[in-house]
C-alpha cells in the first residue's frame, strides 16, 4: 500500500499573502465540511493536520472507487518545493522565450543550474535561472515545468491518503485562491 500524497500549490501567493489565502483556503474547506477545523495528528511531514470533513466527498470525483480518505490535510506555508516523490522532472520551458530546456540531457547539464537556484529558493525565497536559449534572468518560481513533478509556491494544501480531488474541486479551490495558477502533485511514498 504505502501512504500518497496530492498536493495543490499555489504557483502565484506572494509573500505577504500565503498566511492569509492559507487561512481562507481551510475556512473554506472547514465550511464545506471537506475537512475539520480542530487539527490533529493525521498527516505525514508535520505534527497536525485537518482530518477529513462529513462532505469530504465533495472534493473526490463522484464515481471514486477508492473509497474514504484515511488521512487528513496538511498545510505548508512559506517557500517551499513541492515535489511529487517521482523522479526529477525532464523539462522545463522559459515563460519569456517559451524553449524548453531538456533537463535530462546530461552534457547539456542544465539540472544543476536548476537543483543549485532549489537550494538557494528554499534558503532565502529567491532565485533565479539564466535561460540557456534567451539568457534572460528568471526567477525560479516563473519557469514552466512541463510536467507533475516538482512546484515552487508559498502556499500547499498536501490532503494525504485521499480519493482522486476532481478537477471541479480543484477549480474551486483555485477560484478561493484568487484564481492563482495552481499546481496539482500526486506521490506515493
Ligand atoms: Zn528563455
Amino acid at each position: 500500500m504505502g501512504d500518497y500524497f496530492q498536493t495543490i500549490v499555489d504557483l502565484d501567493a506572494g509573500e505577504a499573502e500565503a498566511a492569509e489565502l492559507a487561512e481562507r483556503a481551510v475556512a473554506w474547506l472547514v465550511g464545506e465540511g471537506i475537512v475539520l477545523a480542530d487539527r490533529k495528528v493525521c498527516v505525514l511531514g508535520q505534527p497536525l493536520g485537518h482530518p477529513p470533513g462529513p462532505h469530504w466527498s465533495r472534493a473526490v470525483a463522484d464515481d471514486d472507487p477508492d473509497g474514504e480518505p484515511s488521512d487528513g490535510l496538511a498545510v505548508h506555508t512559506g517557500p517551499t518545493v513541492f515535489y511529487s516523490g517521482q523522479d526529477e522532472p525532464e523539462a522545463v520551458t522559459c515563460p519569456r522565450c517559451r524553449v524548453t530546456t531538456d533537463l535530462s540531457d546530461e552534457e547539456e547539464g542544465a539540472w544543476p543550474r536548476f537543483s543549485e537556484a532549489i537550494t538557494d529558493w528554499q534558503d532565502t525565497a529567491h532565485a533565479d535561472v539564466t535561460c540557456p536559449a534567451c539568457a534572460r534572468e528568471v526567477p525560479l518560481s516563473e519557469w514552466l515545468w512541463t510536467d507533475d513533478r516538482l512546484a515552487v509556491g508559498r502556499l500547499g494544501l498536501e490532503f494525504w491518503n485521499w480519493p482522486e480531488l476532481s478537477d471541479g474541486f480543484r477549480a474551486r479551490l483555485a477560484a478561493v485562491l484568487d484564481g492563482h495558477r495552481t499546481a496539482y502533485l500526486w506521490g506515493k511514498l
